[in-house]
């Protein structure tokens, strides 16, 4: 058995065998650390040793993962590590804030209205996309490979009806090649399409404006803004409105990131087996390249495809929504107040070292008056993070602090699974779940709510929120309060 040794009320770390370097820091509480199952401890050892890593961080959404626990960072200078960063490659979250104010939506009626009025624009399920749906908006080949090779451009904004302003809410709205090119992204998906790598390429884009299956969701809110001052001037700056509806969206990549990422693990495991390199603990799931070889290029550069690709998804769902609240509510207005990953490699500074930060699983935390938030809309207090928990226990956006420096600016992205889906299914009580929903008043999409994502197959909320702000990392901003879910 592995034992974290806890130094604060929420912090601790996880020795290295025989001392060997920094050991890994572990965010959370008693209950949180209890939390951790020894394949989850094994992977962040595993993953703290592998070549180049400086630094792994375990936040308390931590479970077991791809290689790398999901819920964790990792820092390198001189690698790049394309399991921890996932097949999902920037599954993230965005949140739009409406003007709406609760009442308006208190009939169960014109939620139902809304949730019809998004589904027949952005679908949900495996495979699909807007050509399923009556009221999507057409994505065509041509318009495809200008979306991943230019991210939210001027052009494919204006193409896709995406207000321009939008694309200054996120954490990144594009993401060139390995060299810092956008020529270099256009050479490799031409070669990609020449060599049939990826197949029917028109149908993968068609999936842009589309959740896709299992955990991603559209969430209807309310938001609550936290009772102090400094919170509300805070808030103001991110566009959030108490006592209003928002709306919140968390998918990524969809199966054109999921192709790109799969290609690549299985590349890269032929070159191990070729070289007859050690693949690190064993795990070929956690082959790497070094930076600057061909191998590491390729992966950015496929990378960069895949984050375009769900940069652009998020901020043409958000569009969709829009639409559809307009539809039901005519007049209705809303804006973007973020969007933010939590699966993917950034470059970043890092204890004054230029490195590639792995959030698997995790949310870059920038406090108000770093340096890298300089031109921003958010130099002053921070950039919203957006963290999902569950439906019946809220949401919450928080801003971060200054102890997030310890944890390579980053904190947990959700509240983390605590049952693994075919845990779920056996122990969970359909009735007792559906019966929940109706008690808090929330509707879904869903005939039956799905036991695998059901609140309970996820970690404590509370005490993971708990967590983060005992440790020092953020601070809540504002609550959000579900009032309809939209699931597959
Ligand atoms: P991921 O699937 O990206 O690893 O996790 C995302 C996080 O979203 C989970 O850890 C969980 O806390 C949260 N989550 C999953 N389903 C829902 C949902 O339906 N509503 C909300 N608000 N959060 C959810
Ligand atoms: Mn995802
Ligand atoms: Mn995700």
């Amino acid at each position: 058995m592995k034992t974290i040794h806890k130094t604060d009320e929420a912090i601790g770390f996880l020795p290295l065998p025989e001392d060997k370097g920094k050991p890994i820091t572990v965010i959370g509480t008693d209950s949180i650390r209890d939390s951790f199952d020894e394949t989850c401890l094994q992977q962040a050892v595993n993953s703290r040793l592998a070549p180049g890593v400086t630094d792994v961080v375990l936040n308390p959404d931590g479970h077991a993962g791809y290689g790398a626990p999901i819920g964790c960072v990792m820092v390198s200078p001189t690698h790049i590590y394309p399991g921890p960063v996932g097949v999902d490659i920037k599954c993230s979250m965005s949140l739009l804030q409406m003007d709406i104010p609760e009442d308006v939506i208190a009939d169960k009626r014109t939620r139902r209205a809304l949730i019809e009025a998004i589904v027949e624009r952005t679908p949900t399920g495996a495979g699909r996309g807007q050509r399923n749906v009556k009221k999507g908006r057409p994505v065509d080949r041509d318009l495809g490979f200008k979306v991943v090779t230019e991210g939210a451009s001027e052009a494919v904004c204006e193409a896709l009806g995406i207000p321009l302003e939008w694309a200054g809410r996120c954490e990144d709205s594009a993401h060139a090649g390995h060299d810092g090119s956008y020529d270099a992204l256009r050479s490799r998906l031409e070669w990609i399409l020449e060599t049939h790598r990826i197949k029917h390429f028109g149908d993968k884009m068609s999936q842009l404006g589309s959740y896709g299956g299992g955990n991603h969701f559209g969430e209807c809110e309310i938001t609550r803004i936290a009772d102090r001052p400094s919170m509300r001037e805070t808030a103001d700056v991110f566009g959030l409105r108490d006592g209003h509806v928002s709306f919140l969206s968390h998918c990524g990549s969809r199966g054109f990131g999921n192709l790109l990422a799969t290609h690549q693990f299985k590349d890269l495991e032929r070159k191990f087996e070729a070289w007859s390199t050690p693949y690190p603990a064993g795990d070929k799931k956690l082959v790497y390249a070094p930076l600057g070889t061909p191998e590491a290029d390729a992966y950015l550069d496929d990378m960069a495809l895949g984050a375009n690709f769900a940069t652009v998804n998020h901020l043409l769902i958000n569009a969709l929504v829009l639409e559809a609240f307009q539809e039901v509510l005519p007049g209705a207005k809303g804006g973007l107040v973020y969007f933010i990953s939590h699966n993917i490699a950034r470059q970043e500074i890092v204890d004054g070292k230029k490195s590639w930060v792995h959030r698997k699983g995790a949310t870059r935390a920038v406090p108000g008056g770093h340096f890298s938030l300089h031109g921003t809309p958010f130099a002053q207090t921070g950039h919203p993070i957006l963290l999902p928990g569950n439906p019946r226990d809220g949401s919450v956006v928080m801003v971060a602090r200054g102890g997030a420096e310890r944890t390579a600016w980053s904190v947990n992205h959700g509240a983390g699974r605590q049952m693994g889906r075919k845990h779920a299914f056996r122990t969970l009580d359909q009735k007792s779940v559906d019966a929940e929903f109706d008690a808090s008043d929330i509707l879904t999409n869903c005939r039956k709510y799905p036991l695998d994502e059901a609140p309970d197959a996820y970690k404590n909320f509370p005490e993971v929120l708990r967590s983060v702000e005992a440790a020092g990392l953020a601070e809540t901003v504002a609550k959000l309060q579900a009032r309809f879910v939209i699931k597959d």
